[in-house]
């Protein structure tokens, strides 16, 4: 194991994270195995909550799928592994209010929990399942207020509309 997934392991440990996602797992009678990057595996999750195929709390990464699905996809263990680091920088459970609060900034602002969400985005969103969010260049572009009403952003729209139609009209 690295020095960095020692350490990680070592803070979800004493922030209690880690033991918080055992517990879950024991309660839904998830079995666990060892996973890569010091990170516990469990398999077979069962319960409604929380609707996505995998999840973290701390350094345990529940799947609803075997482990067959786990050693396919690469790409979702590491999003979830950067998920079980924002544990360790959020020192353990406050990870899960703030995530919850970006989260609902995301749904409302995209209608995807994910696409806005500082959390999945810094995780990957690709990795994790989420689709990029589809208005980013119009919001980060606009350049007056009502500029998504105008259509400005959308492809092929930018340029034109621009220059020649809402400038004139607030210029007036
Ligand atoms: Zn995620």
């Amino acid at each position: 194991m690295k020095a960095f997934h020692l350490l990680r392991a070592g803070a979800n440990l004493l922030n209690l994270s880690t033991a918080c996602g055992v517990l879950l797992a024991s309660v839904t009678g998830t079995g666990l195995e060892r996973g890569p990057q010091g990170l516990l595996l469990g398999t077979g999750y069962r319960p409604r909550l929380p609707k996505a195929g995998a999840f973290t709390v701390g350094n345990v990464v529940l799947y609803r799928a075997d482990r067959a699905f786990i050693d396919a996809h690469p790409d979702l263990l590491s999003h979830e592994a950067a998920h079980s680091t924002q544990y360790a920088v959020c020192l353990g459970l406050p990870f899960l209010p703030l995530y919850g609060a970006c989260a609902a900034w995301s749904q409302w602002r995209t209608g995807n929990p994910g696409s806005r969400n500082v959390f999945e985005r810094a995780a990957g969103l690709g990795r994790g399942g989420y689709p990029e969010p589809r208005t980013s260049k119009s919001r980060r572009e606009r350049p007056w207020p009502d500029s998504r009403r105008q259509g400005i952003g959308k492809p092929g729209g930018f340029r034109v509309r621009r220059v020649a139609g809402p400038l004139r009209k607030y210029r007036a």
